[in-house]
């Protein structure tokens, strides 16, 4: 973009000039609506949550199988909730502001099979095909017991099909895991900022890896290229997939029932405060929308990027989506948060969720490393740096008196809020290079 172009822009939208000085920012949306007005707009239902929540049962009894560590759960992948009380203290005292309420957090990053959030949107959207394809090939009915699918004869017919996806990572590691067992033939395309360590994890598994030198975009770019090519091959597009989407969103009904078996209250006098790591959009974007429907209006979703690539804020900031990216405005999407290092969000997710989220904010890096310290220090929980993109939330919602205001929160309700950090990845990091990470912590 010309710099005339860029400073109309900014004339027209101020904040761009925080965004593009790389400074810790934060928006809460005046455009966030109650859920009634929202819902409309997202252009998916409950139904279609339902029905994820559903395929996901009938997978429970394969994945118990295939994937041993899911048996406990009865196949079922699902996080725990942590109370974190002395990061919540160390915070406090480290930024000198207060975290009204309590700090939770939950961890995807522990999920099974793949260590992050992506072990629900990336294999609910591989077992989709899956269960298409052998079902159209008569080989599979909704009623069998899936665990099936583990048999010679399947494994040898999925043989015949190939799955194709564009990662900074994380998103590669779920698919190119789930796909590989289940036999079909899988290439992950990475972006340069992607981790060895998640390479070399995945070629293990047999999954084909083409790497790139360029970003995040370039590597969906060339995924979806070669995908078009093979009429058997499959592209999961990250950027536009309705059934990620689903995947993740089965996640609010789920914390729903984890909150009323650890009786746990959220309603208008509780209300829930939910911090979730954006990248392209479609993992935070699908868990805010089960969120949503599971908590209504008492639920208030907030997202977090790094400084050097917002691009969910600046798209629905500037209603832009994504017609603008991060480069456009000057910034070089060059992070340490290798699953948030994205220039241009999901267009459909920005769309579709703006009216229910209430607000946005970047950090800093060295933020994330910091933070990552004291987690560790405090609570003894170790996470990669995008999934503490989170953690800086809750001080800037109880620091913004106008966002108070807006939202019409008295001292009392945020004085009973719960605070949840959803801490997205981390789990399977290598401990050298977890390491590493410490050692950048102030
Ligand atoms: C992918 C990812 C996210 C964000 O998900 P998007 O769907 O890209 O927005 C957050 N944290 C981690 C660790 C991730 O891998």
């Amino acid at each position: 973009m010309k710099s005339t172009e860029l400073n109309a822009l900014t004339e027209q939208f101020p904040l761009l000039s925080e965004l593009t000085a790389l400074n810790e920012t934060t928006w809460f949306n005046p455009g966030a609506t109650s859920l009634a007005e929202g819902l409309p707009h997202v252009g998916l239902t409950e139904q279609d949550v339902k029905e994820a929540h559903a395929r996901l049962a009938r997978f429970a009894p394969y994945l118990a199988k295939a994937f041993p560590e899911t048996a406990a759960t009865g196949g079922i992948i699902e996080s725990e909730l942590a109370a974190i009380p002395a990061m919540q203290k160390r915070l406090e005292k480290e930024n000198g502001q207060t975290v009204c309420g309590k700090l939770w957090l939950k961890k995807d990053s522990h999920l099974p099979i793949s260590g992050s959030i992506k072990a629900r949107g990336g294999i609910y959207e591989v077992l989709t095909h899956a269960e298409k394809l052998a079902i159209e090939a008569g080989l599979l009915s909704l009623e069998d017991d899936y665990s099936q699918l583990l048999s010679p004869e399947l494994r040898e017919f999925f043989s015949r099909y190939s799955i194709a996806v564009g990662s900074t990572g994380n998103l590669g590691l779920s698919i190119g895991i789930i796909s590989a067992r289940i036999g079909f033939r899988v290439t992950v395309h990475m972006s340069a900022d992607a981790r060895e360590w998640k390479k070399a994890k995945l070629r293990s598994h047999g999954v084909e890896v083409v790497e790139y030198a360029e970003d995040y975009g370039v590597a969906v770019e060339q995924g979806r290229k070669a995908a078009e090519a093979d009429a058997n091959c499959f592209f999961i597009d990250d950027e536009n997939s309705r059934t990620l989407f689903l995947g993740y969103a089965v996640a609010g009904q789920r914390l729903k029932d984890q909150f009323s078996r650890q009786a746990i209250t959220v309603d208008e006098q509780h209300p829930l405060f939910v911090y979730l790591p954006c990248g392209v959009g479609g993992g935070p974007g699908g868990v805010a929308f089960g969120l949503k429907l599971a908590f209504g209006d008492h639920v208030h979703c907030i997202f977090a990027e790094p400084t050097h690539s917002p691009c969910m804020l600046l798209g629905v900031y500037t209603g832009l989506h994504d017609a603008l990216s991060v480069q456009d405005i000057g910034i070089d999407n060059l992070t340490a948060a290798d699953g948030l290092a994205v220039g241009r969000a999901s267009g459909f997710v920005g769309r579709a969720m703006q009216r229910l989220l209430d607000g946005f904010y970047t950090v800093d890096d060295q933020t994330l490393y910091n933070m990552l310290g004291w987690l560790a220090e405090e609570e003894n929980i170790r996470l990669e740096p995008s999934a503490l993109a989170g953690m800086a939330g809750p001080q800037r919602v109880c620091a913004t008196a106008s966002y108070h205001e807006m939202q019409g929160f008295s001292a009392r309700q945020l004085n009973n809020a719960m605070h949840l950090v959803w801490a997205t990845g981390g789990g399977m990091v290598p401990e050298a290079e977890m390491a590493q990470y410490l050692a950048k912590a102030r």
